[in-house]
């Protein structure tokens, strides 16, 4: 692939929770680790790749008969959870499945199905096409301090895609915000933090074996690196921890979060509660999801990891999701607030 080249799932306008001010967040594809709790599954690997949109799906069969692969010779049952933008008639019916070891990713199945039942995610686009879109917005960056953020997926697994954005980012005046895991050698991340002003930097868990068992990797070239960038006085880094059920929320592991971050001066942490939504993205693009789905991460909880985290003298920042209604048939599908 070519150096101004890269690929993305979606571009997000008027973003308001990536970074300082109103953001256009450019959700790149792929990604090193492999969190068991992801919320863009369909962000880890680093192709474009087909998705069954099951709610749209009447299992006519013309994709099966196209596919070279045998790749959706399988059926399973649709969630039988209540869904949110009333899809109830097709609860239990059987459906096709992609088999993803199979899959070809040659996108036949696509072509023939005619209710928007196959989705591509992914699409090659180069510097200039994003950066055209991002500065659309210069107006309302100016305004509220806000500018571009990479997320994904794991910026940094485009290393130089993620380079090329963020160079011409800056060549239009526009601030940028790295969203990372912080898995990347320094080198890379180096030459990258040339061109950010903010790093969005997810701490996921302060134990080394329960970092490998939850996303693959070991945590240690993630705290190596965020020991480096906060000697930089060039960027700004807000660590964002993700609260999950049974994962990372025990009171050992926050006070040990908490401790760190004091530990390296930082003050600022965003607590970010798994949300109702994640599990419903892996179902839609039929994957497994090992947590419960539909249910908000309990306040009560979530207020009691903030003030573990405000006892080490931080400045924390809470985001809540959760479902609205959850028997309407609107595309109510979520509100978040902000608790300070
Ligand atoms: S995905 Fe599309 S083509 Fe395949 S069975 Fe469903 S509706 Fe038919
Ligand atoms: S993308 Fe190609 S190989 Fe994969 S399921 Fe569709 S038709 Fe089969």
């Amino acid at each position: 692939m070519k150096n101004n080249m890269g690929i993305i799932t979606n571009i997000q306008k008027f973003a308001s929770n990536d970074g300082p001010g109103i953001r256009t967040t450019v959700f790149l594809k792929g990604c090193r680790l492999n969190c068991k709790w992801c919320h863009n599954p369909e962000g880890v690997r680093h192709f474009p790749e087909v998705f069954h949109f099951w709610p749209n799906c009447i299992n006519c069969g013309n994709c099966r008969s196209v596919c070279p692969a045998d790749a959706m010779s399988e059926v399973r049952k649709t969630p039988t959870y209540p869904d949110q933008r009333g899809w109830k008639g097709k609860i239990g019916s059987k459906i096709i499945t992609i088999n993803k070891e199979k899959c070809l990713n040659c996108f036949q199945c696509v072509a023939v199905c005619d209710f928007d039942s196959l989705i591509v995610s992914g699409r090659f686009v180069t510097v200039e096409e994003v950066i055209r879109e991002v500065e659309q917005d210069i107006p309302f960056y100016d305004e509220s301090g806000g500018g571009l953020t990479l997320s994904g997926g794991e910026p940094t697994a485009q290393p130089e895609f993620t380079l090329a954005l963020f160079r011409a980012a800056k060549e239009k005046g526009i601030n940028t915000a790295l969203d990372t895991c912080g898995h990347q050698s320094w080198e890379i991340l180096e030459n990258i933090l040339d061109y950010t002003d903010y790093v969005l930097y997810d701490l996921k868990h302060m134990d080394r074996g329960e970092h490998i068992a939850f996303t693959g990797v070991s945590n240690d070239l993630i705290l190596q690196n965020l020991e480096k960038i906060i000697l930089r006085d060039d960027v700004t880094t807000y660590i964002r921890l993700p609260l999950l059920p049974g994962v990372n929320d025990t009171e050992k592991n926050i006070r040990a979060t908490g401790q760190y971050i004091q530990s390296l001066g930082l003050k600022t942490v965003y607590l970010l509660p798994a949300h109702p939504f994640a599990g419903q993205s892996y179902r839609l693009v039929g994957i497994d999801y090992p947590f419960p789905i539909g249910e908000s991460y309990p306040e009560e909880k979530a207020g009691i990891a903030k003030s573990i985290l405000e006892s080490y003298g931080l400045d924390v920042k809470m985001w809540i999701a959760w479902v609205e209604d959850k028997t309407s048939d609107k595309s109510s599908l979520k509100t978040v607030k902000e608790i300070n």
